[in-house]
């Protein structure tokens, strides 16, 4: 069941119609801790792979054990570290994510070591598409290989979460134009003067999300594939939000005096709230498709404060 947002103190286009043609739909995700079945979607949850396949490890050569703090550690001989299992999405549950032709799976895993020779800086992530009624002919993998607890970093181990996907509108933060942030100034400041908030608070959804735009910490850095297609964002892997517009009504702080559009987290929930990663300061791990290309290639940015 999709989870119930506050209702939004502004209608953003309704104040500003600039932003009606921003406007993107995106299905957010709100993982929670849990114990999601590999018949579910998730975030760190266990996937639905054949047992015929080899599970995928980390080739990178020249990547580093996590050392004390944010010193890397020893080299690790590549190929030995399988990679985590990050998210996995049934097309049931998200019927606003197209899939190839065919396909009604889309599992995302990840190397969970430092890369620092990397350009794109963390976890290597890799996309598979599936047919659930394939794999479902065949055996299940069960047995799936685990990292040794020294040898990989726990801020890319995503705990186990149930996901509700829930649609929602979407519109730009960082990727607001800049000549349209200029030409806007005077009414974008009028919101902040009159409701107390960036227009942002209560529009852009900077959280686990599928489509939309990108939740981008810092300024927007969209991959083009190698024919020069600029690609589109599929999923963002970041923090959860703790209060305000995009909290679940239900996890709200039951005294808070505050309107709901900004008021805390409930105590009793504020564990359990996402996958527990911390990708640098407020970071986070974006994944980008092109679908103009038959092989839908794929990118990865990341990035924090
Ligand atoms: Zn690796
Ligand atoms: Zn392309």
């Amino acid at each position: 069941m999709p989870r119930r947002i506050p209702e939004p103190p502004f209608e953003l286009a309704d104040l500003i119609p600039e932003f009606a043609e921003l406007a993107r739909e995106t299905t957010l995700l709100y993982p929670r801790s849990g114990d999601p079945d590999v018949r579910e979607s998730s975030i760190g949850g266990p996937l639905l792979w054949p047992a015929a396949e080899s599970w995928p490890y980390c080739g990178q050569v020249g990547h580093w054990a996590p050392g004390p703090g944010l010193v890397a550690g020893g080299v690790i001989t590549p190929g030995v570290v399988p990679m985590v299992p990050v998210v996995q999405l049934y097309a049931r549950d998200v019927p606003r994510l197209v899939f190839p032709e065919g396909k009604d799976v889309l599992q995302l895993v990840w190397c969970p070591l430092l890369h620092p020779e990397d350009p794109a800086g963390a976890a290597l992530p890799r996309l598979y598409w599936r047919t659930e009624a394939e794999v479902d002919a065949v055996e299940v993998l069960r047995d799936v290989p685990e990292s040794g607890e020294d040898e990989c970093d726990e801020d890319l181990m995503p705990r186990p979460c149930t996901v509700c996907p829930t649609p929602a509108v979407d519109y730009p933060k960082r990727d607001l134009p800049r000549e349209l942030e200029l030409a806007l100034g005077p009414r974008l400041r009028e919101i902040e003067n009159r409701f107390g908030c960036h227009y942002s608070d209560v529009a852009s959804a900077l959280q686990n999300k599928v489509g939309g735009y990108p939740a981008w910490a810092k300024a927007p850095n969209w991959p083009h594939c190698s024919r020069g297609h600029r690609m589109e964002h599929l999923l963002s892997i970041t923090g959860e939000p703790r209060s305000g517009r995009w909290l679940p009504l239900d996890e709200h702080h039951p005294h808070s005096t505050e309107p709901l559009w900004r008021s805390p987290a409930d105590p009793a929930v504020m564990d359990s709230l996402g996958p527990d990663m911390h990708l640098g300061d407020e970071g986070g791990i974006y994944l980008f498709l092109c679908r103009a290309c038959p092989e839908l290639p794929y990118a990865h940015r990341f990035d924090c404060y």
